[in-house]
C-alpha cells in the first residue's frame, strides 16, 4: 500500500469550485428530473393522467391499456429529458439500492432502431435477483422475483437512467426488500389513523405518514481514503490512534468549509433539488470533516426513497470532487460518529398534522389521542424499534455515549410529563360537569399552541418528541429508514386500532360520551406506558440500571437485538397488520443475521490482514532499528562507560513486548473464526458478537499502541491526523 503524507496530498488537492446558477434559480431546476404531476399533465392524456393519480391516492389498479399509454408518455418525456435506458429501481434487503438498466432502442432484424418500452416493462420486470438476499423464500419455492412498479414514488432521471421506483416480491408475492413492508405498514396506518380521526373530523379520507431525515456523514480525501485498506473494505477504520486534536472545539477550523467541500456540497445540493429532493445543505459538523444534510419531511415512502437515492448520488458526486463519503456509523473511534435522525409524524389528508397541538381543546384532544398512543405503541413494541436499528455498524454507536443509548426510551418534555400526570388523575367513567370543563379549560386546553421549546432539549434521548413530531434518533447513518419507519408505521397502527376498539366498546358498554370514553382509554395507557418515559440522562450508568428495573429491554449486539422478530408476539404483530407473514419475517431475520456475519468476518480478515502485513513488518523494522541502535550504544557504553542504551532498550522491549501480545490475539482470532464454518447461522452469529468482535478491541489496543511507538517515518498507514485533518 502506498503511503501517502499528509503535505504531499495539500499540494495535490485540486479546487475546482463549480460554475452554478445562484440561488435564486433554484426553484427552477426543483424537481426538472422527475416524472412529476407537472410533467404528467404534460405527457400523458387525461385518462392515463387520472389513472396514476388514483394509483397514487387511492392505490388502485392501473390496468394494463393504460399501462401502455402511460409508458410511452414516460418514455417521451424521458427521451426528451436525454435518457437513453430504463431502469426498475429497487431496495433489497440488504438496505442498497439495486438497478438492472435496459436501453430504450433496440435494433430490429433490418438494422433499423426501435425505441421500445411497454405498459408491461413498466409496471413489471424480473431482475436477474439470484443475487439478492431472500433468507430462502426464493430456494424453497423455486419462484423467480420480479420488480414492481410503485406509482406512489415518481419515477426519474439520473445521468441518463429513467429510473422506475419499484417493489421487490417473489412470484408468489412475498416480499423480498424494504419497500413492500413500509407500503403495507402505511396502508395498515392509513386504515386505523383515518378510523381514529373520524372521532373528530368527517372529512378526512386518508392519513399518511411524513418522514423528514437528517442525514450526518464523513467526507474524507479520497486518495487518503484509498491508502487505508480498512476503509475501502469495511467503510470503517479497523485501527488507529485518535489525533491530539480530536473533537475539541476549535473555531477556526470548523467555522470555515473550503472550497472543495463547498463545491461538493453545491453540486449535491443542485443534484438532489433537480431529483425533487428538497434538501436544505447544513454545515454543522460535530467531528473534524463531518457534516449533515437535512431535506424538508414529506410523505414517508418518497422520503425513504429520496433519503436511498440522496446516499447514492451522494457517493458519485463526492467521486467527482475527489473525495470519498462516510456513511459508516463508527469509521473513527474516539471520534464522534454519523446517524440518522428520522423525525416522524402522522398527517391527514386535509393537512393536519396529528401530532401537533392546536388553538381548541378539541385539537388538542386530538394530539393526545395520536401522542398518547404513540408512547403507548413504543412501551409496547420498544424491542422491535430497537431491532428495527440494529446494523454491525450502529452497534459501535449505540450506547457508546455520543449516540442514544441501546435502551428504548420516550422524551417528551417537562409540559406534556405534567399534562400526563393530570390526565392520570381523571375519574373512571363518566366524568362529571365540572371535571370536563376542568380538563378543557386547565389541561387540554393549556397545552400551548407551539411546544418547540429548544431549551427543553434531550439529546440524549432515542425517541424525543419534538414540538409536533417525534424524532427517532438512533437511526444508523448508513441504514435504509424504510425498514425503522416500517416498524414504527406498524405498531401505531396496531395501537390505533386497539385504541379505536376499546373506546369504541366503552361507549356502548358504558353509555359513556366520545370524549368521557377516549379520556378513560388515554388514562389507562398512561398507566400502563409510564416505564417508557424517560426524562433523564440517557448516557448514564444509573439509566441502564433503571431501565433494567423498569424492564426495557437493552440488546447490545445485532443478534440480540435480532432475535424479537423470532418471538410469537413479533409474528402476531407483523400478521395482523399484514405488513409480513411469517415466513417473510423470517427471511427479513435470516437476511438481517447473514449481513451482520458477513461484515463482522469481513472486519476480522482485513484486521488480521492489516495486522499481520502491515502493522506488524513495520513494528519489526522498528525493533530492528532500536536493537541496532542499542548494538551501537553498547559499544561505546564500553568504552565510555556511560548508560546510553536505557531508554532504547526500553522502547525495544516495549515493542517487542506489544508484537507478541498482538501475535498472539492475531492467531486466537483466526482460530476462532476458522471454527464457526460448522455453526449455523445464528450461533455463527452469536459466536462473532460475543467472541470474536471483543478480540477486535484488544488488537487494537496492541496496533494503537505500535502507532505511538514505532518512528513515523516507517508507519505504513495514514493517520487520523491525516484523514481527519485534511480538506
Ligand atoms: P434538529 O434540531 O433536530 O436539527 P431541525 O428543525 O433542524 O431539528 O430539523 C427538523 C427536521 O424535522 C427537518 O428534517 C424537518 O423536515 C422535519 N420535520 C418537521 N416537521 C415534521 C413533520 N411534521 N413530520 C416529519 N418531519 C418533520
Ligand atoms: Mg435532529
Amino acid at each position: 500500500m502506498p503511503k501517502i503524507r499528509f503535505d504531499a496530498i495539500k499540494e495535490t488537492f485540486r479546487r475546482n469550485p463549480l460554475k452554478v446558477k445562484p440561488v435564486s434559480k433554484r426553484t427552477e431546476i426543483f424537481g426538472k428530473n422527475v416524472f412529476n404531476q407537472k410533467a404528467m399533465e404534460h405527457y400523458l392524456d387525461k385518462n392515463a393522467y387520472q389513472a396514476v393519480m388514483q394509483a397514487i391516492e387511492k392505490g388502485q389498479k392501473i390496468d394494463r391499456n393504460i399501462a401502455d399509454q402511460i409508458a410511452a408518455g414516460m418514455k417521451n418525456w424521458a427521451i426528451n429529458n436525454g435518457a437513453t435506458h430504463y431502469t426498475h429501481w429497487f431496495q433489497p434487503l440488504t438496505g442498497a439500492t439495486a438497478e438492472k438498466h435496459d436501453s430504450f432502442f433496440e435494433l430490429s432484424p433490418d438494422g433499423r432502431i426501435l425505441e421500445k418500452f411497454s405498459g408491461s416493462q413498466l409496471v413489471q420486470q424480473e431482475p436477474d435477483a439470484s443475487s439478492f438476499p431472500n433468507g430462502g423464500i426464493r430456494n424453497t419455492f423455486e419462484a423467480r422475483g420480479y420488480t414492481a412498479w410503485d406509482p406512489s414514488s415518481p419515477a426519474f432521471i439520473y445521468g441518463t437512467t429513467l429510473c422506475i421506483p419499484t417493489v421487490f416480491v417473489s412470484y408468489t408475492g412475498e416480499a423480498l426488500d424494504i419497500k413492500t413492508p413500509l407500503l403495507r405498514s402505511l396502508q395498515s396506518l392509513d386504515k386505523a389513523a383515518t378510523a381514529v380521526s373520524r372521532y373528530f373530523h368527517r372529512d378526512v379520507h386518508k392519513v399518511i405518514a411524513t418522514l423528514g431525515w437528517e442525514q450526518e456523514y464523513f467526507l474524507i480525501d479520497k486518495a487518503l481514503y484509498k491508502s487505508r485498506p480498512d476503509l475501502v473494505m469495511t467503510g470503517r477504520t479497523l485501527t488507529g490512534h485518535p489525533p491530539a486534536r480530536g473533537q475539541q472545539l476549535d473555531d477556526h477550523y470548523f467555522g470555515s468549509i473550503p472550497e472543495r467541500v463547498m463545491a461538493f456540497m453545491r453540486e449535491l445540493e443542485i443534484e438532489s433539488l433537480k431529483l425533487g429532493i428538497p434538501v436544505k445543505t447544513r454545515h454543522n459538523e460535530v467531528a473534524p470533516n463531518q457534516f449533515e444534510l437535512a431535506p424538508v419531511f414529506e410523505e414517508a415512502n418518497l422520503s425513504v426513497d429520496h433519503n436511498s437515492l440522496l446516499m447514492d448520488i451522494m457517493t458519485k458526486i463526492a467521486r467527482k470532487h475527489n473525495f470519498e463519503v462516510l456513511l459508516h456509523e463508527k469509521p473513527f473511534a474516539g471520534i464522534n460518529g454519523s446517524g440518522k435522525h428520522n423525525n416522524w409524524s402522522m398527517m391527514t389528508d386535509t393537512g393536519i398534522n396529528l401530532l401537533s397541538p392546536g388553538k381548541t381543546p378539541m385539537k388538542n384532544l386530538e394530539f393526545l389521542v395520536y401522542f398518547i398512543n404513540t408512547i403507548k405503541a413504543v412501551n409496547d413494541y420498544e424491542e422491535l424499534l430497537r431491532a428495527a436499528i440494529a446494523s454491525a455498524g450502529n452497534d459501535h454507536r449505540l450506547g457508546a455515549n455520543e449516540a442514544p443509548p441501546a435502551i428504548i426510551s420516550v422524551f417528551i418534555g417537562e409540559q406534556l410529563t405534567q399534562v400526563l400526570k393530570e390526565l392520570k388523575q381523571v375519574t373512571d367513567g363518566k366524568l362529571s360537569p365540572k371535571e370536563k370543563t376542568d380538563l378543557k379549560l386547565n389541561v387540554v386546553g393549556k397545552i400551548p399552541e407551539i411546544l418547540l421549546d429548544n431549551t427543553d432539549r434531550n439529546r440524549t434521548s432515542p425517541f424525543a418528541f419534538t414540538g409536533n413530531r417525534f424524532e427517532f434518533r438512533a437511526v444508523g447513518s448508513s441504514a435504509n429508514t424504510g425498514n425503522p419507519m416500517m416498524v414504527l408505521n406498524m405498531i401505531v397502527a396496531k395501537q390505533l386500532r386497539d385504541f379505536k376498539k376499546e373506546v369504541d366498546q366503552m361507549i356502548a358498554q358504558k353509555d359513556l360520551k366520545k370524549d368521557e370514553a377516549i379520556f378513560n382509554v388515554l388514562r389507562e395507557y398512561i398507566k400502563q406506558s409510564e416505564r417508557i418515559l424517560f426524562e433523564g440522562d440517557g448516557y448514564s450508568k444509573e439509566w441502564e440500571k433503571e431501565a433494567k428495573k423498569r424492564g426495557l429491554s437493552n440488546a447490545q449486539t445485532t443478534p440480540d437485538a435480532l432475535k424479537v422478530y423470532t418471538t410469537k408476539k413479533a409474528k402476531n404483530i407483523f400478521a395482523e397488520t399484514g405488513v409480513l407473514n411469517e415466513r417473510e419475517l423470517q427471511a427479513k431475520y435470516e437476511v438481517e443475521l447473514d449481513q451482520y456475519v458477513m461484515k463482522i468476518l469481513i472486519e476480522a480478515g482485513v484486521l488480521a490482514d492489516l495486522t499481520m502485513n502491515h502493522i506488524v513488518p513495520a513494528a519489526f523494522r522498528y525493533q530492528q532499528k532500536l536493537a541496532q541502535l542499542i548494538n551501537d550504544l553498547q559499544k561505546l557504553e564500553s568504552t565510555e562507560n556511560g548508560q546510553f542504551s536505557h531508554e532504547a532498550l526500553r522502547q525495544l522491549k516495549e515493542v517487542s513486548a506489544d508484537i507478541e501480545n498482538l501475535t498472539k490475539l492475531v492467531r486466537e482470532m483466526r482460530q476462532k473464526v476458522a471454527a464457526i464454518d460448522a455453526l449455523d447461522l445464528e450461533d455463527k452469529a452469536q459466536v462473532l458478537a460475543h467472541e470474536i468482535k471483543p478480540i477486535f478491541d484488544k488488537i487494537r489496543k496492541y496496533t494503537d499502541q505500535l502507532e505511538m511507538r514505532v518512528d513515523d517515518e516507517i508507519w505504513p498507514l495514514t493517520k487520523y491526523r491525516e484523514i481527519l485533518f485534511t480538506r
